[in-house]
């Protein structure tokens, strides 16, 4: 059957007459909108309206996110703690995160973004050519990581810009996209962003998506237009309270993502940032989920459990020796790559 055309969801209003307020009253909810976006993509507003509450959960703002912790931070991964020009974050020697856009086709509840996405559009032209320039001149720089936002927002003609600049760079032999776009908007994945990715000769594409709910009849098409283009695809998921923090759910969701010939990549723990306590797991509990998918998937199904260390110091498995507990219940010491040590706590409201 045909679906009826959507746009996207943007405003309160839109909010109200879909009867998607929950948790909060409308002044609540039109005051974290004031601080943290609003845009549900028509694609995931068709797959919200058709029932499923763990995709309700990840773009539908809630009051809870009106509650700050002491422990939620404005920059919780430090990527302006290693910014040597705008938009450039250099935080590990061979690799560099350029951030093209602020904006998303969604903007997720949790994201550690949250502070800056949807709040400008594209990264300038003078930013971008100094940004271009300061990798030019790094031959260290062997990996170069296209993010925002959502960089597979971008017309094709700008993305094209920016892949065939850095294919002139031969240090360059890898570009990286971090994108929700194939599964939160499909119909951008079209022949045009297709030959456009094909302006660097390696480009990987590692999607963002956290419930199998996400993967629609158009998603799967689109990571099909992808992998027919011969992209090699990973993903990344956050692990959330109340969308897919249960062995099943994410089994599916990872059995899913193999049968679409993207390999699951990383399994992110909730990042500290503010307004967003409501989605955080404990580490035990992670680690929990992470033994019961062993044995109910197959290896290849299997993501890293990875926790990004407050403030700046990187991404590091959720295991020994990266992650070993402390003394006290819900108290871990964290060990950055280059052997620095950090004390996490899981946050009160998470245990
Ligand atoms: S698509 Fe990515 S960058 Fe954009 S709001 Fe969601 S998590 Fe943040």
């Amino acid at each position: 059957m045909p679906r009826a055309k959507l746009r996207a969801l943007t405003t309160v209003d839109q909010l109200v007459a879909e009867e998607w307020i929950a948790g909060g009253s409308v002044v609540d909810i039109r005051d974290v909108v004031t601080n943290f976006s609003l845009r549900i993509s028509a694609e995931m507003r068709q797959a919200i309206g058709s029932g499923d509450h763990g995709l309700l959960r990840q773009f539908v703002p809630s009051a809870a996110e009106l509650r700050v912790g002491p422990e939620e931070l404005s920059d919780p991964i430090g990527d302006r703690a290693h910014m040597p020009v705008d938009g450039l974050t250099h935080r590990y020697p061979d690799r560099v995160i350029l951030a093209v856009t602020q904006a998303c086709d969604v903007y997720c509840r949790f994201c550690f973004r949250r502070e800056v996405v949807g709040q400008g559009g594209l990264l300038g032209e003078a930013a971008l050519a100094a940004a271009l320039d300061y990798i030019r001149a790094t031959p260290a720089i062997n990996e170069v990581i296209l993010t925002g936002g959502d960089p597979m927002t971008l017309a094709p003609r700008r993305l094209r810009g920016i892949l065939e600049a850095l294919a002139e760079m031969d240090h360059v032999a890898l570009v990286r996209l971090h994108s929700r776009v194939p599964v939160v908007a499909p119909e951008r994945i079209d022949s045009a962003l297709i030959a456009a990715l094909g302006a660097h000769p390696a480009v990987w594409i590692v999607l963002h998506s956290n419930h199998a709910a996400e993967l629609t009849e158009n998603a799967r098409a689109a990571l099909g237009r992808l992998s027919a283009a011969g992209i090699p695809l990973l993903s990344q998921t956050v692990l959330l309270r109340g969308v897919n923090d249960d062995a099943e759910v994410l089994a599916q969701l990872f059995r899913s993502f193999l049968r679409l010939k993207v390999k699951p990549y990383y399994l992110h723990h909730c990042d500290l940032a503010r307004g967003t306590s409501h989605f955080r797991t404990t580490i035990a509990g992670g680690q929990a989920l992470m033994a019961a998918l062993r044995g109910r998937v197959s290896g290849t199904a299997l993501p890293t459990y990875v926790i990004d260390i407050p403030g700046g110091f990187g991404k590091v498995p959720v295991a020994d020796p990266w992650v070993r507990a402390g003394s006290d219940p819900g108290a871990y010491l964290l060990t950055d790559w280059r052997g620095g040590e950090h004390l996490y706590r899981d946050p009160e409201r998470a245990i």
